[in-house]
């Protein structure tokens, strides 16, 4: 298999106090899996097997929709994993938070424009803090469409995503994405988004 499905760094329930077990198993092992699986089909054979996901998604306006979905599922849902943990929540610190005090005036603000972005996708999508020659952005895509595919709107290098797929929180939270959105403030792993900082 040329994608693999990674392991989460923590376990189904670390994060129960504000996204549950069943969300986050069901979110990684058939969410996840099934874009994993469906990108492997979709390159099978092809010289993108072999290719950076990175790599297919700076050129994805020349791939088929079957490629854009869940080559974007899986990259978002690798990266989501990854800026989230068990001992998260607080503020950033050092050069992440210059940045953002730099690009948006206070973390505050930054927050406030961050939920709000994620509180306003229409339908399915994520909410991103982007890295791009204009610094720091706050953007939010489409279904599983990114910041790196060469056909989004704003493009750059995603260092936070929250997933807004109904899928990511409708067990616990139903119809009310604002809470899904206040309690992802609790589980943001700081020192995962500064690592992605360039
Ligand atoms: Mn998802």
């Amino acid at each position: 298999m040329a994608f693999e499905l990674p392991q989460l760094d923590y376990a189904y329930d670390a994060l129960k106090e504000h996204i549950d077990a069943q969300t986050m198993e069901i979110h990684h092992k058939k969410h996840h899996a099934a874009y994993t699986s469906k990108l492997n089909d979709a390159v099978s054979g092809t010289d993108l097997a072999n290719a950076p996901i990175e790599d297919i998604l700076a050129g994805i306006s020349k791939q088929s929709a079957a490629v854009r979905n869940n080559g974007g599922g899986f990259y978002n849902h690798n990266l989501f994993w990854k800026v989230m943990g068990p001992n998260g929540g607080g503020t950033p610190s050092g050069d992440l938070l210059d940045a953002i005090n730099r690009y948006f005036g206070s973390f505050e603000k930054f927050k406030e424009e961050f939920s709000n972005a994620a509180a306003t996708r229409f339908g399915s999508g994520w909410a991103w803090l982007v890295q791009n020659e204009k610094g720091l952005v706050v953007s939010s895509t489409p279904n599983q469409d990114n910041p790196l595919m060469d056909i989004a709107e704003v493009k750059g290098t995603p260092i936070l995503g929250i997933d807004v797929w109904e899928h990511a929180y409708y067990l616990k939270y139903q119809n009310r994405r604002p809470d899904y959105i206040a309690a992802f403030w609790n589980v943001i792993n700081w020192n995962e988004v500064a690592t992605r900082l360039k």
